[in-house]
This record gives structure tokens, C-alpha cells and sequence, in this order.
């Protein structure tokens, strides 16, 4: 089955009993055992709800995995796979990871020992000079937020596997879509299906999946014991948000494209970062490893004030954190997702006080080009 077909008949589809054609939500904390001790394959929705599991075998199709897993949120499900590590292992990190990522390793899980060395994961030298006798995984994303750099995931899986390593790989930005990390040698792939996978800016939700039965067994574990599940009602929300994840993604492909190409003759434009574009250091390794670009395109505008008249005159973008629905969304890293990074370290990463980004929606592409324009006069 290719990606699309899965997207609308992959994993649980339908009900049985009724014939009824979406997946009923399950809005039920416990279930009538037959004898004691006897149930049938439920006892307890945080251990297994159908209509979580019904999610859960969708995003393993997706994927290319055995198993897939739903989570409250994005964090929920990067927490729970960092607790298959114990204290006193160390993890090598992309050094531009989303925010929160940042704040949940340097801040919490710092205290439980659980050690990590951010570098620059498109540069595989320096990947492998950051692993010690304690590393236990790499982590990566790709592409990043906001400056979209690329890595190279057959490299890190090379890596991984000369080490012994864990590969984990947040795909929030490609989706299972444009890329799926377990076929280029990943050992746990994770979402944050808040973003593209749900869509429409009305849930908040994680998602992971694995490929292999211990590392399966072993999530399972640490989502059932910490507890950070999906509620049947948002696990139903992402299904039906999944059934339009390949449609939505080619209109926002094709609306990025011809977003970054008005961009390209803007005068008051400087830079354009768009793994899209030849001139992107990634291009190569995205075409590679990608089937599409994604949505995400940052850009600057010259300053910080520059960037903040932008935002206050455009209509169609909305302005705020958050990206990958249907709407685009517009905003400005340095004041915004990324204020809690001291300047010099943004400096160092390259955000600068005028760049813009934008992800971009299905809106009418010429609208949206149209709307860029008078706002940047
Ligand atoms: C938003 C985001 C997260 C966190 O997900 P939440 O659903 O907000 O908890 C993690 N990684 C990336 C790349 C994100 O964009």
C-alpha cells in the first residue's frame, strides 16, 4: 500500500460490530471483565483504548514501524522515550532542536543525570567526536526550526550503528509524508502531531513509532507506567486530521514554492532559508532523503522592526507560534519561540532580530504572495 492509500485505509478503519465507517471514540476509562482476571484485550485506557490504538496502528503504517504510539503531547512523547535511558547515559543532540526539547533536557532531565552534548548534526564529524563511553543515542531533527539545516540521516544511522546507538529522529517538519526515518535507519521516529499531522491548529498531541519488538515492548512499558497517554477524543481528531496529511501537504508544498520564489526577487529580502532552494547548504541531503521540502520558509527582512511592521500588516497570515495547519502562520523567531536563547547564542545560530518565518497553508498561493507584498512596502 503506497503512503496516500495508507493514510486512508492503513490500520484500524471503521467499526466492525456496526459497519460504521470512522472509528468510534472510545469514551471509556475501564472495562467489564468476564471472569476475574479475564478481559477482552482491555482493562484499563491508559494500558489500551481502541480508538488510541486505532491511531497508534495508523502512524506505525505510516512510518514503516511494527508499533506506534499516541502521547498528550509532542513533549509527552519525547519524555517517554527519554526515559528508556537511565542515569548516567548521555545523549548527542542537534544543537537547534525545537525549543521545548532544549528546555526539557537542559532543565529537567539534567537532574535526573541524564546527560547530553549539543552539536551541529549536519556535520558528521562532529557528531562522532561528541560521543563518549556513556552515549547512548543521538537525537536529531530535521529539517530545523526556524533556520531549516538538514541532516543527514543515512550518515547518523551509520554512526548509530558503528556506536551502538539509539537513532531518534523528530520528523514534526517532513512528516511521515515527505520522510520516513525508519526505512533510512532510525530506531524510534516522533512527531509532534500538534503540528502537520493534526493540521488544523485544534490539537495538541505527541506520536511516536518503532520498528523493532524490544524497543516496542519497552515504550509501551514507559507510556503505560508514566502515564503521558492521548484521550480518545484528540486520538480521533489526529485519524481524521491523517486522512488529508498527503492532500494538505502537496498544496502546501506547491503554495512554499511559489511563496519562496516571489521572496527570491523581493528587494528588501536578504536571506531565505528553504531546504528547497540549491542554495540551502541541505538541498542535496534533503532530495536525498526526502520526497518534498515541507511548508517552513524563514526569511529576513533587515531588523527587528522591519520584521514586527510585516507582522502587523498582513491579513492573511495569522500571527503565532505554532505551525503546519491549514492556515499560515507567521512570526518572528528572535521575539517569539525563540526569545528564551540568549542573544549571543541566537547570533551564533543565526537568528537574527529581522528574520521572519512563515508556515505557509493551503490558502490561494497568490493571495498569500499578494498579502507578503503589501505588507513588506
Ligand atoms: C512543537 C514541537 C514539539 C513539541 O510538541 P508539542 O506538541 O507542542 O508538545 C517538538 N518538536 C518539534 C519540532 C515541534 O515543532
Amino acid at each position: 500500500m503506497r503512503s496516500k492509500t495508507k493514510m486512508i485505509h492503513g490500520g484500524v478503519t471503521g467499526d466492525e460490530r456496526t459497519g460504521a465507517v470512522s472509528v468510534p471514540i472510545y469514551q471509556v476509562s475501564t472495562y467489564k471483565q468476564d471472569a476475574v482476571g479475564k478481559h477482552r484485550g482491555y482493562e484499563y485506557s491508559r494500558t489500551g483504548n481502541p480508538t488510541r490504538e486505532a491511531l497508534e496502528s495508523v502512524i506505525a503504517e505510516l512510518e514503516n514501524g511494527n508499533s506506534g504510539f499516541a502521547f498528550g503531547s509532542g513533549m509527552a512523547a519525547i519524555t517517554s522515550i527519554m526515559m528508556l535511558f537511565n542515569s548516567g547515559d548521555h545523549v548527542v543532540m542537534t544543537d537547534d532542536v525545537y525549543g521545548g526539547t532544549y528546555r526539557l533536557v537542559t532543565n529537567v532531565l539534567d537532574r535526573f543525570n541524564l546527560n547530553h552534548t549539543y552539536t551541529d548534526t549536519s556535520k558528521p564529524k562532529e557528531v562522532e567526536a561528541a560521543i563518549n563511553e556513556n552515549t547512548k543515542a543521538l537525537y536529531i531533527e530535521t529539517p530545523t526550526n526556524p533556520l531549516l539545516k538538514i541532516t543527514d540521516l543515512n550518515k547518523m544511522a551509520e554512526i548509530a550503528k558503528k556506536h551502538n546507538l539509539l537513532l531518534i529522529v523528530d520528523n514534526t517538519f517532513a512528516t511521515p509524508y515527505w520522510q520516513q526515518p525508519l526505512d533510512l535507519g532510525a530506531d524510534i521516529v516522533l512527531h509532534s502531531a500538534t503540528k502537520y499531522i493534526g493540521g488544523h491548529s485544534d490539537v495538541v498531541a505527541g506520536l511516536a513509532a518503532v520498528n523493532s519488538d524490544k524497543l516496542s515492548g519497552d515504550l509501551h512499558f514507559i507510556q503505560n507506567s508514566a502515564g503521558g497517554v492521548l484521550g480518545p477524543q484528540d486520538s480521533w481528531l489526529l485519524m481524521r486530521g491523517i486522512k488529508t496529511l498527503a492532500l494538505r501537504m502537496e498544496a502546501i508544498e506547491h503554495n512554499t514554492a511559489k511563496l519562496v520564489e516571489f521572496l527570491q526577487k523581493h528587494e528588501k529580502v536578504t536571506n531565505i532559508y528553504y531546504p528547497g532552494l540549491e542554495s540551502h547548504a541541505g538541498h542535496e541531503t534533503a532530495k536525498q532523503q526526502a520526497t518534498g521540502f515541507g511548508g517552513m520558509v524563514s526569511f529576513d527582512v533587515g531588523s527587528g522592526e522591519e520584521a514586527e511592521k510585516v507582522l502587523s500588516r498582513v491579513q492573511y497570515y495569522t500571527l503565532a507560534e505554532s505551525l503546519g495547519a491549514v492556515e499560515s502562520l507567521i512570526s518572528v523567531p528572535a521575539k517569539m519561540t525563540h526569545a528564551s536563547i540568549p542573544a549571543d547564542r541566537r547570533a551564533e545560530l543565526g537568528i537574527t532580530d529581522g528574520l521572519i518565518r512563515v508556515s505557509v497553508g493551503i490558502e490561494d498561493a497568490d493571495d498569500l504572495i499578494e498579502d507578503l507584498e503589501q505588507a513588506l512596502k
